[in-house]
């Protein structure tokens, strides 16, 4: 190395700086040289290992594309045994036509459950003091159960209707219980009587090519043993005249309905003659049974055939007892009225269930116009509603009884309604 140089900005740069930095260099090149060694092992390594992965990998994925076409499979068996059991318990029914009967539990937030599911057609009922009762039914909907399970359950029941059926559907229990939650609901998520037109509407429109369909829709209440038409804002009270199975109404209005809305405008003109008629009487709705019918007369474009179906939707008064002492006057009157037709329904359905010669019906207004959609043809769903909290034990056990007894009712086989036609 030359003597030490004078450089242009003047500074001095000292030969050993530069060996050090030399030697650094090398020292660096080394290092790089065996990091990049070391990366290429590893890499090697990693390839190596990737590669004898791979097979287990394939076979991992075929393995799991096997699961999912067996998954697929047992869906598929699934679906087509439901679907199976779906038609054979139709059968079943229809053979049977007896009365189904489905418990539902209201939702309550506010209290403490006192029952317990153990299946979907199981109820216990719990009280610390007054002890355990076990119930069964067709159905039992939780208080989580949502409007759309409960109405799918009944859907099939419903449509029969448009086939010629009598079919009835009715809510008991006691006030706050949701009977008429279940029947009505609110606007924003309706119960099952506006699902069930809408249903309706679209059986009938799916069948257009070979039928054609009127229907018409009435409302009424019966409160006190007397039956308001809830379609006029007259106060008039209605007769009813029974002959055979046959009930009929003089006098009573019947809309015809094309559409959901029509239906809507016809509950919400009932919704308002039933508050006018309330204030006057000065009771509450919870106190009167409220009663839709809609009926159906399907012409077959083809053999001119004429089925006739009717559907009632039977919102009933609250079923709680009212204590003698609670009770007086208008109070007692409506609750001997109430009493009088629950019980009647009750006689009516014990009388059915040991295939009495006599049912019965004419022991109340309720029961003669239920008649058609309760005797031998027909087929019907009665909902035991029940709140879940302890306070309302003995009403909930004495619902749930009502409806185990109703279950063991045994009609006659369903029939359709159907005459023949002129062609
Ligand atoms: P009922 O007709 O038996 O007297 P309601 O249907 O009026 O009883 O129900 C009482 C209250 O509880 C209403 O405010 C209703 O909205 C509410 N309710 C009833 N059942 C349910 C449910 N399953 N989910 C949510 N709220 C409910």
């Amino acid at each position: 190395m030359p003597a030490q140089q004078p450089q242009k900005s003047g500074e001095v740069v000292n030969p050993d700086d530069v060996l050090d930095l030399n030697a650094n260099a090398k020292e660096l090149r080394k290092a790089h040289t065996r990091v990049k060694m070391d990366v290429e092992r590893y890499m090697g390594d990693l390839k190596h290992m990737l590669e004898k992965l791979a097979p287990a990998i394939k076979q991992l994925k075929n393995s799991n594309k096997g699961t999912q076409d067996e998954i697929e499979e047992v869906r598929a068996l699934y679906r087509k045994e439901a679907l199976q059991r779906k038609l054979l318990y139709n059968q079943l029914q229809e053979l049977r036509g007896n009365i189904r009967v489905f418990c539902r539990v209201r939702k309550d937030d506010r209290a403490e459950c006192c029952m317990k599911f153990p299946s979907d057609q199981d109820i216990v009922v719990q009280h610390a003091q007054q002890g355990k009762k076990i119930f069964s039914f067709d159905k039992v909907f939780e208080p989580t159960s949502t409007q759309e399970q409960v109405f799918e359950d009944t859907k099939p029941i419903i449509t029969s209707c448009v086939d010629g059926y009598n079919v009835c559907l009715l809510a008991y229990g006691q006030t706050g219980s949701g009977k008429t939650f279940t029947m009505m609901g609110p606007e924003s998520n309706p119960g099952i009587n506006i699902r069930a037109m809408k249903e309706l509407f679209q059986v009938c429109s799916d069948r257009k090519e070979t039928q054609t369909y009127d229907l018409k829709v009435s409302l009424v209440e019966i409160y006190n043993e007397t039956i308001q038409d809830l379609l006029t804002n007259d106060v008039k009270t209605l007769e009813l005249r029974t002959a055979g199975n046959k009930v009929q109404i003089p006098g009573l209005i019947e809309y015809p309905i094309k559409n959901v809305d029509d239906v809507k405008k016809v509950m919400a003109m009932g919704d308002k003659n039933r508050s006018v008629a309330s204030t006057k009487m000065n009771s509450t709705s919870s106190r009167s049974h409220l009663v839709l019918m809609l009926n159906v007369e399907g012409h077959d474009k083809v053999t001119g055939a004429i089925s006739r179906g009717s559907l009632v939707l039977c919102d009933l008064a609250g079923s709680e007892r009212i204590s003698k002492t609670e009770a007086e006057g208008q109070r007692l009157v409506e609750a001997a009225a109430i009493n009088k037709s629950l019980s009647a329904l009750g006689q009516v359905f014990t009388a059915l269930r040991s295939s009495q010669l006599h049912v019965p019906y004419r022991n109340s207004k309720l029961t003669q116009i239920l008649q058609p959609s309760l005797g031998g043809d027909a087929k019907a769903c009665l909902f035991v509603n029940a709140s879940p909290d302890a306070y309302n034990f003995s009403e909930t056990v004495s619902t749930l009884t009502f409806g185990s007894n109703a279950r063991q009712v045994t009609l006659g086989q369903a029939k359709q309604n159907i005459s023949k036609g002129n062609k």
